[in-house]
């Protein structure tokens, strides 16, 4: 067993093994599972059969004494590793100080600083404004008013296969239907869908993909009555679809033409997640606004409207906010965190760990047909599963093979609009052992399936 020492990313020091000591779920879980069945909502669904009582590093430690391999961050947020040291102190200092003003009613330093750092590590360097949300959802709904307000129009384009949220707005931005809108209607207005360049499945270069939806685009909505184009620049949810190159950019030259705000969705993407601080650098591209949460601040609430300044000053004084938006406690944990991407190291770790799973993801391609797609950038990876002589999504192969990597103690998500993608999005102070252990259970299980 090797216990890491942290270096890198810092984290409690868990022994960095996998270790299960029951079989899953163990008796403690169990009991929590009965209870959460009598106290919860069913609409809020727990999918691993492990209740947590430690995670850091790159293992998660549940009630019973198991300890997990952790390939899913809780969604790519603990990017910097889970309760890092560092992170945790600034939390434990400022809960001792206070917890709440709500920066509309007296404001501190670390929101200002926040966003001052936002400014600085967001692409382009013209002049830029931040402001502070608390869910993704909130962050992605306020890039909206603020394009809105600032265009004087309404119109918003999504993209099939698009995650943008769970509220009214968002829902509507969203693309699937089962399990995040189906009975939750009606939606919110002005929304339209265009098709998403999706290379594996379409078979078009970026320019074709672009042209085919920026003619739709033009024809069903008009650049006069368009706000904005809000795109993941690495899906999420969706199914880890990389654009093929070219697509962005095309969309953001037509955006610049055409007055209409485009807006790149990183809640999932950004801060070193891919191998870059923002995923919109792989493409050098530059958003007039860009959404950030879940990486942001080491597994505190926080999200953000980062943009142009002519943009964001459009919003008036008063139209923009929430009690707890910018919350303090988050804020120093987003500045702790940030601490870590701007130190450097990490988006090199992204890479190597992009290199490390790579190889072995592309090697059982070649053995296994069902793998139809190996993709994604940096810790944020996923296979594509399909019936291989027709091509179809496999979602129930991708359910047992995950569900078979969540008995054998490896946290492994699906996504897609097909559900048939695995998706992998490791912590960065991962340990390389870990990852490869992961990675491997993941394999056989989906070998044995
Ligand atoms: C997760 C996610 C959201 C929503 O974030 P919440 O914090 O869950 O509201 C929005 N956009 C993208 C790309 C996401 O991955």
């Amino acid at each position: 067993m090797t216990v890491l020492s942290h270096a890198l990313t810092g984290g409690p020091a868990l022994p960095q093994e996998r270790r299960l000591v029951t079989s899953l779920p163990g008796p403690k879980t169990q009991e929590l599972q009965a209870r959460k069945s009598a106290a919860v909502a069913p609409g809020i669904a727990v999918m691993m059969p492990a209740y947590v009582a430690a995670a850091g590093g790159g293992v998660v430690v549940d009630v019973d004494g198991n300890s997990l391999i952790d390939l899913g961050t809780g969604i790519a947020v603990t990017t910097i590793g889970n309760a890092d040291p560092a992170v945790a102190a600034a939390v434990a200092d400022q809960a001792a100080k206070f917890t709440h003003t709500c920066f509309m009613i007296s404001g501190y330093e670390s929101y200002v600083e926040v966003a001052e750092r936002l400014n600085r590590l967001t692409p382009g360097d013209h002049a830029k404004r931040s402001a502070l949300f608390t869910s993704g959802a909130e962050a992605v709904e306020n890039a909206v008013k603020i394009a809105r307000i600032a265009t004087k129009k309404q119109a918003v384009v999504v993209f099939d296969h698009a995650y943008h949220g769970r509220t009214n707005l968002t829902m509507a931005m969203t693309a699937k239907s089962m399990p995040y809108k189906s009975g939750f209607g009606p939606f919110a207005g002005e929304i339209y869908r265009a098709p998403m360049s999706y290379p594996y499945r379409d078979g078009l270069s970026g320019p074709e993909a672009a042209k085919i939806a920026l003619t739709q685009i033009e024809k069903q909505i008009g650049a006069d009555n368009l706000a904005a184009i809000v795109i993941e620049p690495i899906q999420g949810e969706g199914g880890f679809v990389v654009p093929a190159p070219g697509f962005l950019p095309e969309l953001v030259a037509w955006s610049k033409a055409n007055g209409v705000v485009f807006i790149a969705d990183e809640v999932q993407t950004g801060f070193a997640r891919t191998g870059a601080m923002f995923a919109c650098e792989h493409e050098g591209i530059v958003p007039d606004l860009i959404t950030t949460a879940k990486g942001i601040a080491g597994g505190l609430p926080l999200s953000a409207v980062t943009g142009r300044a002519e943009i964001m000053d459009a919003a008036h004084p008063g139209g923009l906010g929430g009690t707890y938006a910018g919350n303090p406690i988050a804020c120093v944990a987003a500045l702790a965190t940030m601490d870590a991407y701007e130190q450097g190291g990490l988006i090199e770790r992204a890479q190597q760990i992009e290199a490390i799973a790579l190889e072995r993801l592309t090697a059982a391609q070649s053995r296994d047909p069902r793998i139809g797609d190996v993709r994604g950038r940096g810790a944020m990876l996923a296979i594509e599963l399909v019936d291989p002589t027709t091509g179809e999504p496999d979602a129930p192969l991708a359910a047992a093979t995950a569900k078979a990597a969540h008995q054998q103690g490896v946290i492994v998500l699906t996504c897609g609009t097909y559900g048939n993608i695995i998706r992998l999005l490791p912590p960065l102070s991962i340990p390389d052992h870990l990852l490869a252990e992961g990675l491997d259970i993941m394999l056989a299980a989906l070998a044995t399936n």
